[in-house]
């Protein structure tokens, strides 16, 4: 097995407005040598300034999602180059709140990874699946139908980072048992390994959902679990800080 530097990414969604900024410059001061890698995801609005606030620092900053196109009469969208043009070097493609609210499909997310890929950015794939399919007992071959259908051909290991975000933990405050977690992480894994043979080692494997400062270290300790995707709690960077120590720790 390759040796994974985790990462703490965070996804503030909808969230954020030029006062926030703070946080990050906070942030970036509270961890001048972290254990970890560093990702903040602010709105699109936020992006340049964050990235000029984040500049020397270990904090990188990513996008939210991007257009499969390159450029072109699609208004309101963005693209995965104007994304690095403005100083990102990640983006969060196929979010459960883009599949649901905009109806993204994994044919759909997968060329906003391969349009990110191109770009130069690390994709960050989501996937998750709902409360009703993991009571009907379909997690497995939800996750693996999105996981087929989402991430691109041809990977990198330093490109890719697939996100495991049950829909239903996903600010409820509700988490998956360790057991559950470990079940989906090794799962993915087995079906990187089995399409990409060793490329796939090096594809961080991040769990989001509900995570916070009190429950950040037992999941950090399952196995396959290289890290988290964070919304809500990665919004102040104390708490933020507090999931960040727990991945160091881990
Ligand atoms: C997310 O939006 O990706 C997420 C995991 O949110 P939260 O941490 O608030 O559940």
């Amino acid at each position: 097995m390759s040796q994974r530097r985790k990462l703490a990414a965070g996804n503030w969604k909808m969230n954020g407005l030029q006062a926030q900024l703070d946080e990050v410059a906070a942030l970036a001061g509270a961890h001048t040598d972290p254990g970890c890698d560093i990702l903040i995801c602010p709105p699109a609005t936020l992006l340049s300034r964050m990235a000029d606030r984040a500049a020397g620092s270990f904090v990188a900053v990513g996008g939210q999602d991007c257009h499969p196109a390159l450029s072109g009469a699609h208004t309101g969208d963005i693209s995965a180059r104007m994304l690095a043009d403005a100083g990102a070097s990640h983006v969060i493609v196929g979010h459960s709140e883009r599949r649901t609210d905009h109806g993204e499909q994994d044919a759909v997310v997968r060329g906003k990874a391969e349009a990110a890929i191109a770009a130069g950015l690390v994709a960050v794939v989501c996937i998750g699946e709902t409360l009703e399919q993991r009571e009907a007992g379909e997690t497995l071959r939800v996750i693996g139908t999105q996981l087929a259908g989402s991430v691109p051909d041809g990977i990198d290991a330093a490109s890719l980072v697939v996100a495991y975000e049950p829909v239903w933990a996903i600010g409820t405050g509700k988490v998956p048992t360790l057991g559950q977690i470990a079940e989906v992480h090794n799962f993915m894994r087995a079906g990187l390994v089995a399409r990409f043979d060793r490329a796939a080692d090096g594809v961080r494997l991040l769990y989001g959902g509900s995570v916070k400062p009190s429950n950040a270290t037992e999941i950090f300790a399952v196995s396959n679990v290289d890290g988290a995707l964070v919304g809500g709690a990665s919004l102040k960077a104390d708490d933020f800080g507090g999931i960040i120590a727990a991945l160091e720790r881990a």
